[in-house]
């Protein structure tokens, strides 16, 4: 479940992330050195895939590098670097490298799924689906293979509904689930050194995008805001008369340094996609800024719990734009920040699926429409608005007494039939939606 946590880099999970393992994956499979390699681009990786840096992923996964470790000087150049060389370093060997050629976009839907892409190399051809949050799935007879059954853990579970009865069976918390099956697969040391590493990295995204200005790259002239809006928290500009509405101004803040970091193509944690990265990490630092946790270890109990709620979303519905639309995404991550919070501030289990309802069902329908293809708009203001909604859920689930009359698994279920029931040009196609009524210049 933690690793709905991963260390990578901007700006999309599923356009990013997942193409350059896939490209890693790949090249990992070559006996020998290719004398040419083509990967073609279906669906929404073709459509929106230029904005969303899967070119320059595909080429860093080529070259033999990660998500987590790939300089970030190399991102920014990579595309530049093969274009003027002609060339492609493969862990084998320079392979020349012709991107307008060898990257082609096919404009239409994969019946597999809707990002799929396929890497051919002489006889070797193999096709990967990106299925959101950086995971990727190899096609087997060009469909997805059926989902690889769970681990054997100690507390299986499928649904809100099992979660609740086993903590009410052994009197546990959601975290301690959480935490029993990640050390029984993982070892104790490594759960532990994952949380740690990912609270860091949190944290040091939020405090990189606070520190930077300037415009986002991609075309868009989109102007980085966090320092500006912080400021102004700090001290209100005397020509607005708005006072702060209170410390959940700040996570609105925390949440566009971390998408404006995205967007940039700098190094954030996917969770659970790259789209909306903001929202659990602005949460966190909100919960370590303004609120007093009544449980030990807060930030371990926040980020069990949150990724417990997300498993649930992934497992019953799904965490991808491209498949779901954007409340795969920002409502997945606002459910999962609200429960990390709810839990952090000592509430029961039936408090943190209360929270996690609310705001998963005050996503529902949320379309994805970035304008000119770029995690930009209106990603980043949705994972302001998505950190300030799940303190608010988070909120109104600990003044209650965690009844509620929707259960998290409804609204689960809710999100997955609505985003089956969604048009494609609202899935990370920007074939509809702001997409195509701002004019990208
Ligand atoms: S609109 Fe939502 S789902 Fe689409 S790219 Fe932006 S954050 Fe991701």
């Amino acid at each position: 479940m933690l690793d709905l946590f991963k260390v990578g880099i901007g700006p999309s999970s599923s356009h990013t992330v997942g193409p350059m393992l896939a490209a890693a994956d790949f090249v990992g499979r070559l006996t020998g050195h290719p004398e040419r390699l083509e990967v073609s681009l279906y669906g929404s990786l073709a459509f929106t895939g230029p904005g969303h840096g899967t070119e320059g992923a595909i080429l860093l996964g080529l070259m033999g590098h990660q998500p987590d470790t790939v300089p970030l000087d190399l991102v920014h150049s990579v595309v530049a670097d093969v274009d003027a060389a002609g060339i492609v370093q493969l862990p084998s060997g320079p392979l020349t490298f012709d991107r307008e050629r060898d990257l082609v976009p096919v404009f239409e839907i994969h019946p597999a799924h809707a990002n799929v892409l396929r890497f051919t190399a002489g006889d070797l051809s193999v096709a990967y689906a990106s299925i959101g949050g950086g995971f990727i799935a190899e096609l087997v007879d060009d469909e997805l293979p059926p989902p690889s059954p769970p681990p054997t853990v100690p507390h299986p579970f499928e649904s809100a509904a099992d979660v609740l009865r086993c903590c009410g069976e052994q009197d546990a918390r959601i975290t301690d689930l959480v935490w029993e099956n990640e050390v029984y697969l993982h070892g104790e040391a490594t759960v532990e050194a994952h949380v740690d590493e990912v609270v860091s990295e949190m944290l040091e995204a939020i405090d990189r995008g606070m520190a930077t200005t300037g415009n986002l790259p991609g075309g868009l002239a989109v102007q980085r805001r966090a320092k500006e809006l912080g400021l102004d928290l700090v001290e209100p500009d005397p020509g607005h008369s708005l006072p702060p509405t209170g410390p959940a101004d700040w996570a609105g803040v925390f949440a566009t340094a971390v998408s404006e970091e995205n967007a940039a193509g700098s190094r954030i944690v996917t969770a659970p996609t790259n789209g909306a990265a903001g929202i659990v990490p602005a949460v966190l630092r909100f919960m370590r800024d303004f609120c007093q946790p009544v449980v030990d270890h807060p930030e371990r109990v926040f980020l069990l719990t949150a990724s417990g709620v997300g498993a649930l979303i992934k497992q019953g519905a799904g965490i991808s734009g491209a498949e779901l639309g954007c409340q795969a995404e920002v409502g997945a991550a606002c459910a999962m920040a609200a429960a990390g919070l709810t839990a952090a501030l000592g509430g029961s289990p039936a408090h943190v699926e209360n929270a996690a309802e609310i705001a998963l069902e005050h996503n529902l329908g949320l379309t994805c429409d970035p304008i000119g293809g770029l995690v930009q708009v209106p990603c980043i203001e949705r994972n302001a608005v998505g950190a300030i909604k799940a303190i608010a859920a988070a909120s109104m689930s600990l003044r209650g007494t965690g009844a509620h009359l929707v259960p998290l698994d409804s609204a689960i279920e809710t999100m997955r039939q609505t985003g089956v029931d969604m048009h494609a040009k609202y899935k990370e196609t920007s074939l509809g939606g702001l997409a195509v009524n701002v004019t990208a210049c």
